[in-house]
């Protein structure tokens, strides 16, 4: 039904999970635990999807806050969960807060989601990054917002990078690699060229971007997962275009 972190079920005060295709009572393409709100499916079965979750990874169902992703780099402070069928205000591509309990939510289909956690200052944020979220920082946005509002200090975050669309399936043109070599110098340590094709590594150069931010190695763990290749466990839009269910992260401080 949904996959850890090692590393972050290991640390006390929260609980998180990355959300795979199965567990949930969806039908059709969108077969089984759908957690997309907008993309078709019955609404009492993605309802029931969330229930599902909620009592297995241990959050309230009420008090949850969906981001409303726009492949941008504008993180929410969020202060108040609600169901999720609660209108999420502005569009935004990560969430983070320093409320206890509420359930933290972003949504994937080969980008790569990341979930962040400070322990000491107390506060969580969940991120959303596809190629264009990689290349503009949303992340390091998320890690600074955290670092201002809450007084985060980032060798204290850790961070737990999920399941994506790996090195072995994102291809891209030179257009998008060069976007993403003018953000990470060093792309090509992560990236197989064949051809007039790129095959760069997102996770790794999310990894690359929270270790600029100051986190330490230590503290980042990866999911090795390709969305693209793991037919039976993930939904990926590079695989199966707008005919699919949406998987995702969430995370709560306890
Ligand atoms: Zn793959």
């Amino acid at each position: 039904m949904y996959i850890v972190s090692e590393q972050f079920s290991d640390l006390q005060g929260i609980r998180h999970g990355f959300t795979t295709r199965n567990g949930g009572v969806s039908e059709g393409y969108f077969e089984s635990l759908n957690i997309g709100i907008r993309r078709g499916d019955l609404r009492e079965h993605v309802e029931e999807n969330y229930r599902i979750l909620a009592g297995s990874i241990g959050f309230e169902y009420n008090n949850i806050a969906l981001t409303s992703q726009v492949h941008g780099k504008t993180v929410r402070v969020v202060k108040k969960g609600g169901s999720i069928f609660t209108p999420v205000e502005d569009p935004c591509d990560a969430l983070i807060t320093d409320v206890s309990g509420i359930a933290l939510f972003v949504f994937t289909a080969d980008c790569v989601p990341i979930l962040l956690y400070d322990q000491v200052a107390g506060c969580i944020g969940a991120v959303h990054a596809g190629w264009r979220g990689t290349a503009n920082g949303v992340l390091r946005e998320a890690v600074e917002m955290m670092v201002r509002e809450y007084g985060a200090k980032p060798e204290n975050i850790y961070a737990a990078i999920g399941p994506s669309i790996g090195r072995c399936c994102f291809e891209v043109d030179y257009e998008v690699y060069n976007r993403l070599s003018s953000v990470y110098p060093s792309i090509d340590l992560v990236t197989d060229v064949k051809g007039e094709k790129y095959y760069p590594d997102l996770k790794e150069l999310n990894k690359t971007m929270l270790l600029k931010c100051g986190l330490a190695e230590d503290r980042i763990s990866t999911v090795e997962l390709c969305t693209k290749c793991e037919n039976d466990m993930f939904w990926s839009h590079r695989r199966d275009g707008e005919k699919r269910g949406l998987q995702g992260a969430v995370i709560v401080m306890e």
